[in-house]
């Protein structure tokens, strides 16, 4: 059944490669389109790599947004490692995240605490809770003592910390394996350098087959289509006529990935809740960091993302100067690594998310990010991955329909 269909997957990021991946191991024939020169060269490469629990979202106290990303968070790393075929164990976050609440907070300390609580409560109950990178099945979010906070943040605007058991992966790595995977699998023609323009339906039925038009010329014919375009997909979803339905914002986002000469000891450290920063250190030597209003490029609620010339970003050197001056003074421990710096590169890409406003407002629907998912039209798929985390779990789902 699944052999006579084929099927076009847009988009080479995190969601398109795990769900051409996932096809092609199903005996699908799967043709991958992408503008870049290489798959996953934009934001499934550079960013934090939180797989998130949903403890980031305390602006969102009826548990929406987390109880939206919990599965998903969950379920990624015994995901992914079938996929790639090996462990993640080497690229994981080596200690707990720490929440830092600002004293500009959207969220006040207390009300902080019973958010990470609830949240730590769905996290521990649910069914999927022993697949999580590490172990969440023992004690809740624990507040740091007023010693254990000076020791993370002497600052006078940092009231409050809280230790949460959220890790990371280091994302270039998986991207690298990711890359890999889908060059090795041969039932999956990759097509780079190649921008989608529109998709049509060739006979002008939803139910296909359908053709692209992209910068190479037409492309198929092809009985189905996932659009996986993360910034690019509001305007290809719109030429097969299905809607984009606001609110949404894109915002160009830049981060610091350095590498040290030689280990550094600190906590990884989320400021939150607004527009601040936060560090990760993954293992003593490879470290994220991002201060969120030295690394916003651009923010635009336009069907497309606005064009990001060399001219729009700021100097490499600058934002660095910048992110380490406002984390230096938030979490000092950071302030050694500057001058214990071996690599530094500035990397980032954009983030689409179903909400609007400023995250120093704390009615902004940005604060929500429970609107994404999955929407069918024929057999035209669209998904709006969300979260880096949550795309390998919203994958499975998309090959479970298209091949069950
Ligand atoms: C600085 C930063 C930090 C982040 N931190 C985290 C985090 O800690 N945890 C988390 O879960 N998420 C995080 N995110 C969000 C996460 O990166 C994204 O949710 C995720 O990578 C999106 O994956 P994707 O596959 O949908 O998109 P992408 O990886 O962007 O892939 C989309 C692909 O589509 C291609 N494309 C777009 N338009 C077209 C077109 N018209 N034709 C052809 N190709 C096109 C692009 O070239 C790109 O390769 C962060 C994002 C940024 C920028």
């Amino acid at each position: 059944m699944s052999r006579s269909k084929r099927i076009a997957v847009l988009g080479a990021g995190i969601m398109g490669c795990s769900v051409a991946l996932g096809l092609a191991r199903r005996g699908v024939a799967v043709t991958l389109v992408d503008a870049a020169p290489s798959p996953f060269s934009a934001a499934s490469r550079w960013n934090e790599g939180k797989i998130h629990l949903g403890y980031m979202y305390s602006a969102d106290p009826g548990l929406r947004t987390a109880a939206h990303m919990i599965e998903g968070g969950l379920c990624f790393r015994p995901l992914v490692e079938e996929m790639l075929d090996c462990s993640l164990e080497p690229v994981i976050s080596g200690g707990d995240d720490v929440y830092l609440c600002h004293r500009d907070s959207v969220v006040d300390a207390k009300a902080m605490e019973a958010y990470l609580h609830r949240v730590s409560d769905l996290v521990r109950s649910h069914p999927q809770a022993g697949r999580y990178l590490v172990n969440v099945t023992r004690a809740g979010p624990s507040r740091l003592s007023p010693r254990e906070l000076a020791e993370v943040s002497g600052a006078s605007e940092i009231v409050a910390g809280f230790r949460v058991p959220e890790r990371s992966v280091q994302t270039r790595w998986v991207a690298d394996r990711f890359a890999a995977a889908v060059a090795a699998q041969p039932a999956l023609e990759t097509l780079t350098d190649t921008r989608v323009t529109a998709i049509e339906p060739i006979d002008g039925s939803p139910q296909g087959p359908w053709q692209l038009v992209t910068t190479d010329g037409i492309l198929g014919p092809f009985s189905h289509v996932v659009n996986a375009l993360w910034e690019g997909r509001p305007a290809i979803d719109r030429t097969v006529g299905l809607e984009p339905v606001p609110p949404w914002t894109h915002r160009y986002r830049l981060a610091l990935f350095l590498r040290t000469r030689t280990p550094v000891t600190g906590p990884c450290a989320v400021i939150a809740t607004g527009p601040f920063g936060d560090v990760k250190n993954y293992n003593g030597r490879d470290f994220y960091l991002s201060w969120y209003p030295a690394g916003l490029v651009a923010e635009d609620s336009g069907l497309e993302p606005p064009v990001i010339t060399a001219e729009s970003l700021p100097a490499d050197e600058d934002l660095a100067a910048e992110v380490f001056r406002q984390l230096g003074t938030l979490v000092p421990w950071t302030a050694s690594l500057p001058a214990a710096t071996e690599t530094l590169e500035v990397g980032g890409g954009w983030v689409f998310a179903g909400g609007q406003g400023k995250l120093s407002d704390p009615a902004a629907t940005l604060h929500q990010r429970w609107r994404y998912g999955i929407e069918r039209h024929g057999t035209y798929l669209s998904v709006d991955t969300g979260k880096y985390s949550t795309a390998p779990w919203m994958a499975r789902e998309l090959v479970d329909g298209l091949t069950g």
